[in-house]
């Protein structure tokens, strides 16, 4: 059976929040004490999502994404997505191929017509996509090479769907930046056949410099950390909704 126990709205801001979903006691499998701490760290990030005018999902499992995910689409949707490990491992592609959306699949498209599927990705209902991090302040943060990805995040698409395993919970901007440097973005770099020195090395060149920002990096064609994206308090209140997976997933 799907595990949605949709619970409550939030008062804690004076105003209701949409529903978030919570844990449910006989599902846990994971050590109590640790999965105890690690749902008061997951409550936390989404409370500052929703005060950031996101909207807040929690799945236990990956297999709980799909049925959240069906809940914030319409029939008739225009969908896509950015590259991401994360919606494979959570079986969305199903979902989406069903007849009731409209996908548009670029795992099915020539290199020119993905090229227009970008540009037309901003005028797409859905957008999904997982974040590189996500701090407990409820701020997500996305380094991207093409940029396509962190552009459709920003503007665009009228909805943003944000899947995130809690492996990408971070404290602050300041963790977010080491998270990409050492965990998200030499896989990627494996992953995407870039030359790279974190693909070689296991990490960023820019982590063994002093004065290190945030921007530094490699010189390579390669880079994949070319454009930095942090979406913080939202305008547009509940365009962004971020499903917190109560397991790793993605890098
Ligand atoms: S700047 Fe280059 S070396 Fe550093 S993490 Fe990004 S791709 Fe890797």
């Amino acid at each position: 059976m799907p595990f949605l126990n949709r619970i409550t709205t939030d008062k804690t801001a004076g105003r209701s929040m949409r529903p978030v979903y919570s844990v449910s006691k006989e599902k846990i499998t994971m050590d109590q004490n640790k999965k105890a701490v690690l749902m008061k760290r997951i409550e936390k990030t989404g409370r500052n999502l929703v005060k950031n005018n996101m909207e807040f999902y929690y799945a236990d499992t990956k297999e709980d994404v799909c049925p959240i995910v069906k809940s914030l689409l319409k029939e008739g949707d225009v969908i896509t997505h950015g590259g991401t490990v994360t919606l494979t491992e959570c079986g969305l592609k199903e979902l989406l191929e069903s007849p009731e959306y409209n996908y548009l699949d670029r795992s099915k498209m020539t290199p020119e017509e993905v090229s227009e599927l970008y540009i037309r990705a901003f005028s797409a209902d859905v957008f999904i996509s997982s974040s590189n991090a996500i701090t407990e302040d409820g701020i997500l943060y996305n380094v991207d090479g093409n940029s396509n990805r962190i552009a459709a995040i920003a503007f665009g698409p009228k909805s943003v769907i944000i899947i995130v395993g809690y492996n990408k919970i971070v404290r602050d901007l300041n963790e977010a930046e080491i998270r990409v440097k050492t965990e998200a973005a030499p896989p990627n770099c494996v992953r995407l056949n870039c030359d790279t020195y974190c693909a070689e090395k296991g990490q960023c060149v820019s982590l063994a410099k002093a004065d290190r920002q945030i921007s530094d990096g490699c010189g390579g064609d390669g880079r994949i950390c070319c454009n930095y994206l942090i979406s913080a308090h939202q305008r547009h209140k509940g365009r962004i909704k971020v499903i917190i997976v109560g397991e790793e997933l993605g890098y």
